[in-house]
C-alpha cells in the first residue's frame, strides 16, 4: 500500500546519514553507533574527530568508514554525537592503515587508533596568550602619563606582545600595560603559542654523487616523480652514502606542494649528527618524534602534522601513526633493526608495518641498511623489493681491516678482558694520535654476583634474571623490571662477609680496566645509563668528533649511525656474545650488529682496523665478518630456514600466557593446548615455560603456532582464541611474527 511504502521510504532516508560509525581509542570490538544531530549532518564525514558520550563520560573519537561488528541498536536508542573536535580529519589511507594493522595483528582497531590519538593535549583548546595591540584609535579623554606613554610607544610597530615584553621595554610595570587596556587604549589579542613550522628548502643542492649513488637516487627519484606505492631495498655498505641517497629522495618528494614525508629509524640512532645533516642539507630542523618529546611538543607536532604544516617527520616507530595529511614518502633507516618491533601493546613490526603504510598512502618506501634483514632479502629476491646496491664507500674510505683474535690461543690476564694482540694494538693506535672504540653489549659492571662461600646468586626478586651490578651508581639492578637495590655487605643466604664477587664484564668493569692499562687517554662510557638525554648524548658525540676523548666503550648505543673521522680501531670483547641462546635470529642479529660497529671504523682517509675477540672464531658469523662475504653468510641462513619452514618461509605466532599464580596461568595454557586447532601445515607446541619465565612477578608460559606459508594464521588465531574462556588473572597475548623466541 502506499502508506506501508511510505514508512520503508522513510526508514530508508533516515538510517542514511542520520547514524554513524565512531571508533574510540579503546580495545573494544569495533566502532560504536551514535546518532546525527541535525546541526552537525553536514559535517560528519569519516575522519573527523569528534567527543561522544559513553557510559556516563565523554570520550573522543574517529568517524569510522566501517561498522562496528555488533549489534545494530534502533536509531532511538542511539546517543547523539556531541561535537566536533576542532582538529584536521584522519585521512583515509590512515584509517585503512588502522584497519590493515588491526586485522593483521590481531589487536581490536580501538587499540591501533589509539596509537593515532596518543596526544590527548592535541584536542584540547588550542593554547593562547595574551598579547597586546594598540587600539586604532586613542579613546577621548584618555589620562596620558610618561608610563603610559612609553608603552603606546613600545607598541607604535603594530607588533602584539606580551604585557611582561611590553613592560620591560618600555621600562614600566605590567600594571601599566593593563591599565591602558582597561581604557580601551590596547587591544587584547590571544594569539596561539604554537609558531609554524619552517618549510624545507629543497633548492639547497645536495654533494655531487658518486655513480653507483646518482643510480641509486635516480631510481627513487623517480618513482617519487611519479607516485604510487613502491618499495626499494637501499643496500649499501656502511659509510656508502645511504643518507645521502635517500635525501635525494625526499628532496625530490618536497618539491611538490603540501607534501610530506617521514623517516623512520631506530629510537636511539636518531642522533645529534643525522639532525645537523638533515639541517644543513634543508635548510631547517625536521619535526623529531619518539618517546623522550615532551608533551608541549608532541600536541604542536601531531596538529602540524595534521594541518600539512609539518613536512618532515623523522622518528620512531610511533610516528607511523601520525596523521599526516599527504604522505608522499618513507624511508625506514637500519632497517633491519631490532628495535623497530614493538613489543608492548599492539605488537607489530615497524619496518613491515612502513610498507603497508606506503601501500595505502600509494607512495614509494625506501628500507635502508647495510645489512638488510633476511626477510627484507627475501621479499628483494621474490621481485618484491626493487635493489638498489652501493658497494664502495664514500670517497677513499676503504672498509676496515677484520681480524679475530682466538681467545683461546690468546687469553687475558685473569680478571682481565682484553687480549694482549688488543691492548698492543690500543696502545698503537693512541700512540699514532687516533681514536679507539671498544664494544661491549653489557651494561653495568658484572653481569653476575656470585657467593664465593655458598654459590647463591643474587636474583630480581620478582623476575627470572640476575640483578646486574652497577658500580658507578653503587646499586644492583634487574634490566627486566628495575627493580633495584644496595649492594649487600655479606651473602644474604649464608651471610659471610666479602665472599660476594663479581662475575664477568660488563662495560664498567672494561672502563676500570682500561683506565688502569691506559692511565693517559681520555676515556669515557657510552650506554644507556650514561646517556641519559639527548642533550648528553650530543655532548660525548661532539667530544668524540672533536678529538677530545681518545677511547670510547660503549654497548649498542655506539654502533648506530655515528661518523668519527679520527676512529680507526673498534675492538669487539666479546664477539660470542649474542651467539649463545640459540634464538632463530641470534646469528642474524649478531652478523648485523658486528657490522655496524665495524662499520665505526676508518670512515675518513685514515683506514680502520677491527678485533674480534672470540672463542669459537670458526663460527659462521665469525667468518662472514673476516671474508666480508655477508652473502653467503646470510643465503646459508635462508636455507636454513627454508629447510624448516621458518620465518619468512613459513610463520610463527606466539600466544604468551601471564598471571600471578602460575597454576592458573597454566590452566588456561592447558585450555588452549586442548582447544588448539588441528589443520594440515600446523604445529601447535606448548605450554611451555617462556624464555623468561618471570617478569615482574608475573609467570609466563608460551604456546607457539608453527605453520607453513599459505596458511592464514590469523582466522585461525582469531577462532582459537575464541574457544577459551578468558580468566581475567591471565593475561593472553598474541604475537604474530615474533622476532626471538
Ligand atoms: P651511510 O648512510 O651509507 O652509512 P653516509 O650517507 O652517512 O653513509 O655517508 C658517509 C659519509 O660520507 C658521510 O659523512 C657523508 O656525508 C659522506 N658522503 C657520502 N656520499 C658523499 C658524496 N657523494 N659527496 C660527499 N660526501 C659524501
Ligand atoms: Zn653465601
Ligand atoms: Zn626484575
Amino acid at each position: 500500500t502506499q502508506a506501508q511504502l511510505f514508512k520503508d521510504q522513510e526508514v530508508v532516508s533516515e538510517e542514511a546519514g542520520a547514524r554513524i560509525s565512531v571508533l574510540l581509542p579503546l580495545p573494544l570490538a569495533g566502532p560504536l553507533d551514535y546518532r546525527v544531530p541535525d546541526d552537525l549532518r553536514e559535517r560528519l564525514h569519516p575522519g573527523v574527530v569528534v567527543e561522544v558520550p559513553l557510559s556516563g563520560r565523554k570520550a573522543i573519537g574517529v568517524v569510522w568508514p566501517t561498522k562496528g561488528g555488533g549489534k545494530t541498536f534502533p536509531l532511538g536508542k542511539l546517543k547523539p554525537v556531541e561535537r566536533i573536535i576542532d582538529v584536521p580529519p584522519l585521512m583515509d589511507d590512515l584509517m585503512r592503515f588502522v584497519d590493515w594493522v588491526s586485522a593483521y595483528t590481531l589487536s581490536s582497531q580501538g587499540a591501533v587508533l589509539r596509537m593515532c590519538l596518543s596526544v590527548p593535549a592535541a584536542f584540547g583548546e588550542v593554547p593562547v596568550k595574551r598579547h597586546y595591540v594598540c587600539a586604532p584609535n586613542v579613546p577621548e579623554g584618555l589620562r596620558m602619563t610618561p608610563a603610559r606613554e612609553a608603552v603606546l610607544k613600545v607598541l607604535s610597530d603594530g607588533k602584539p606582545r606580551m604585557a611582561p615584553e611590553v613592560a620591560s621595554l618600555a621600562g614600566v610595570s605590567d600594571g601599566v600595560v593593563r591599565g591602558l587596556a582597561d581604557a580601551g587604549a590596547l587591544v587584547a589579542l590571544d594569539i596561539s603559542v604554537d609558531q609554524p613550522y619552517p618549510q624545507p628548502d629543497t633548492a639547497i643542492k645536495g654533494p655531487k654523487l658518486s655513480g653507483e649513488q646518482t643510480e641509486a637516487a635516480e631510481a627513487i627519484r623517480a618513482v617519487v616523480w611519479e607516485g604510487g606505492f613502491k618499495p626499494f631495498l637501499l643496500d649499501g655498505i656502511t659509510g656508502s652514502g645511504k643518507t645521502e641517497v635517500y635525501f635525494e629522495g625526499l628532496a625530490e618528494a618536497l618539491q611538490e606542494k603540501g607534501t610530506q614525508v617521514l623517516v623512520l629509524v631506530p629510537e636511539i640512532a636518531l642522533t645529534s649528527q643525522w639532525l645537523e645533516r638533515f639541517e644543513a642539507r634543508f635548510g631547517v630542523a625536521p619535526v623529531v618524534w619518539h618517546s623522550e618529546v615532551g608533551q608541549a611538543e608532541r600536541r604542536r607536532a601531531w596538529r602540524a602534522v595534521a594541518s600539512g604544516d609539518a613536512r618532515v617527520v623523522v622518528g620512531a616507530r610511533s610516528a607511523l601513526f601520525l596523521p599526516f595529511k599527504k604522505l608522499a614518502f618513507i624511508t625506514v633507516d637500519e632497517e633491519h633493526d631490532p628495535s623497530f618491533k614493538q613489543e608492548e601493546g599492539v605488537l607489530y613490526h615497524a619496518r613491515d608495518m612502513a610498507v603497508v603504510r606506503a601501500m595505502q598512502a600509494k607512495c614509494p618506501v625506501v628500507l635502508a641498511s647495510a645489512t638488510p634483514s633476511l626477510e627484507t632479502q627475501v621479499n628483494a629476491d621474490e621481485g618484491k623489493y626493487e635493489v638498489l646496491k652501493l658497494r664502495e664507500r664514500h670517497g677513499v674510505a676503504v672498509l676496515p681491516e677484520m681480524r679475530a683474535v682466538d681467545m683461546r690461543a690468546e687469553p687475558p690476564e685473569a680478571g682481565t678482558w682484553l687480549s694482549p694482540i688488543l691492548v698492543r694494538e690500543i696502545e698503537e693506535t693512541l700512540a699514532a694520535g687516533e681514536q679507539v672504540m671498544l664494544f661491549l653489549n653489557r651494561r653495568g659492571y658484572a653481569p653476575l654476583t656470585l657467593c664465593r662461600t655458598c654459590g647463591h646468586r643474587i636474583e630480581c626478586p620478582s623476575c627470572s634474571a640476575w640483578l646486574v651490578e652497577h658500580r658507578f651508581r653503587q646499586e644492583l639492578q634487574c634490566h627486566h623490571c628495575g627493580h633495584m637495590e644496595p649492594i649487600p655487605e655479606a651473602c644474604p643466604t649464608c651471610e659471610s662477609k666479602e665472599s660476594l664477587v663479581a662475575c664477568g664484564p660488563g662495560v664498567e668493569r672494561l672502563f676500570e680496566e682500561v683506565t688502569r692499562r691506559f692511565a693517559d687517554a681520555r676515556t669515557s662510557v657510552m650506554t644507556s645509563d650514561t646517556m641519559m638525554s639527548p642533550s648528553q648524548t650530543a655532548a660525548v658525540v661532539k667530544e668524540i668528533a672533536g678529538g677530545h676523548l681518545d677511547i670510547v666503550i660503549g654497548t649498542q648505543i655506539v654502533t648506530k649511525g655515528y661518523h668519527f673521522p679520527n676512529l680507526t680501531l673498534v675492538g669487539v670483547v666479546d664477539a660470542d656474545l649474542g651467539l649463545r641462546g640459540g634464538d632463530l635470529r641470534a646469528g642474524e642479529r649478531t652478523y648485523q650488529q658486528l657490522v655496524q660497529v665495524a662499520g665505526r671504523a676508518g670512515r675518513a682517509e685514515k683506514p680502520g682496523k677491527v678485533l674480534l675477540q672470540s672463542y669459537e672464531p670458526e663460527h659462521p658469523v665469525v667468518q662472514a665478518l673476516l671474508t666480508g662475504d655477508g652473502d653467503a653468510f646470510m643465503a646459508a641462513e635462508k636455507t636454513a630456514r627454508a629447510q624448516y619452514h621458518m620465518p619468512p618461509f613459513g610463520k610463527l605466532v606466539a600466544v604468551i600466557l601471564s598471571g600471578p599464580e602460575m597454576a592458573e596461568v597454566l590452566e588456561v595454557g592447558r585450555a588452549l593446548a586442548k582447544a588448539a586447532p588441528v589443520e594440515h601445515g600446523v604445529d601447535i607446541v606448548g605450554p611451555a615455560p617462556a624464555p623468561m619465565v618471570r617478569i615482574r612477578g608475573q609467570h609466563r608460559f608460551r604456546m607457539l603456532l608453527h605453520a607453513k606459508k599459505h596458511v592464514k594464521v590469523q582466522q585461525l588465531v582469531r577462532a582459537w582464541m575464541m574457544r577459551v574462556k578468558p580468566k581475567s588473572s591471565v593475561r593472553i597475548k598474541v604475537d604474530i611474527d615474533p622476532y626471538s623466541f
